[in-house]
């Protein structure tokens, strides 16, 4: 299905949109001196960075703190009033919205639990019709491009063109160094569907540790990203929810220097001549990398056919156990990833297999 989206670019609304934007603040707004002991030291590192708490908590298990609910909304007009910030929140439905629109927050965004249900982007939509305000969509728990559209288009549709998505990870259940698999595939094909959205990276729910998030948000910039979510508090070993991912002020006022940004592109003529040259290295490398595989795949239907001739099942998975290992060590020596070379050859011996079926069932 086609996805247009009708986009207001954040350079129309937001004031220093050129450089990537920061949101910044506690998971979860606790009290009101925990808000604005946190938001002065941010608005001390840069008026521009949009104030973010979690008022509501989507929490994985109850009896945990949920948050503090509407009265943490007083506490989020004093910061405006008394820092000058933007405001932002997570909203879950419509009565959420209604109560964000009444106290004036800045800007909504819809949290990865949320994102996953219709029924629940669409009850936010109808609550947002007629409204002016900026939505930001995380993109939901599980790696479902689908979804994460609907529910902007779910947004832009109720009228709503001050939109961003936000990408925070993902649920898997393989092992990695991160409490969400960034799979970065994921925001490279939004941006390719959608190439004018905003996309906003959350290195704190990426993470889930404070260690990995100068690696995480370099390499947000480094993808063309717009900027970046931090969860930042002012005490984060006692904060009621994330305590492990927040950074403090000060940790944020370091990363956000030491951030190098680059240009989206370059007009210089030797780049662009450079870079032409190696474009078309990497055309011929891929023109080769067909070809090997076309004949891989033939030898393989005679594999199949020969198979069938002498009565042999296709599956033989010693030798596929085998052929696996020889190859990683061989990738190994030359430098190539184990993962990557076990999920590319996990590819074709698939599409292998598929090609010996239809042999034998022809
Ligand atoms: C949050 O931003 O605090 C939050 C709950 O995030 P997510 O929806 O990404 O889990
Ligand atoms: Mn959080």
């Amino acid at each position: 299905m086609k996805t247009i989206l009708n986009i207001t670019p954040f350079a129309n609304w937001l004031k220093g949109a050129e450089r990537p934007l920061i949101i910044a603040g506690p998971c979860s707004a606790e009290s009101e001196t925990q808000m604005m002991t946190t938001a002065k030291s941010i608005a001390a590192i840069d008026k521009r960075i949009i104030f973010r708490a979690g008022i509501w908590k989507p929490r994985t298990r109850p009896n945990s703190f949920e948050g503090n609910g509407s009265v943490a909304l007083t506490w989020m007009k004093s910061v405006k009033e008394e820092t000058g910030l933007l405001t932002s929140t997570e909203v879950a439905n419509g009565k959420h919205v209604e109560e964000c629109l009444k106290n004036k927050i800045d800007i909504l965004w819809i949290g990865a639990r949320t994102t996953v249900n219709p029924f629940s982007v669409q009850e936010i939509a109808d609550a947002l019709k007629g409204v002016d305000i900026p939505v930001f969509v995380k993109n939901p728990v599980t790696p479902d491009l689908q979804l994460w559209l609907g529910a902007l288009e779910r947004i832009n549709q109720a009228g709503i063109t001050k939109i961003a998505a936000i990408h925070r990870g993902f649920h898997s259940h393989s092992v990695t160094p991160f409490r969400n698999d960034p799979k970065w595939e994921m925001p490279i094909e939004l941006r390719t569907i959608c190439p004018d959205l905003p996309i906003i990276c959350d290195p704190s729910h990426i993470c889930g540790n404070t260690e990995l998030i100068p690696y995480i948000s370099q390499k947000a910039l480094d993808m063309d990203m717009n900027g970046l979510m931090i969860e930042t508090h002012c005490m984060p070993s006692i904060a009621l929810s994330d305590a492990k991912q927040q950074l403090t002020p000060l940790q944020l006022s370091d990363l956000i220097n030491r951030l190098v940004i680059r240009k989206s592109n370059s007009d210089n003529i030797e780049f662009k001549t450079k870079l032409e040259q190696l474009r078309e290295s990497i055309n011929k490398s891929d023109e080769e990398l067909l070809n090997i595989l076309m004949h891989r795949m033939h030898t393989a239907e005679k594999i199949g056919a020969y198979k069938k001739e002498n009565n042999v099942v296709i599956l033989q998975a010693n030798r596929w156990e085998s052929l696996l290992n020889e190859r990683i060590n061989s990738a190994a020596m030359m430098g190539l990833s184990e993962n990557f070379v076990r999920s590319l050859y996990i590819l074709i011996h698939e599409e292998s297999i598929r090609k010996q079926n239809a042999i034998m069932n022809s």
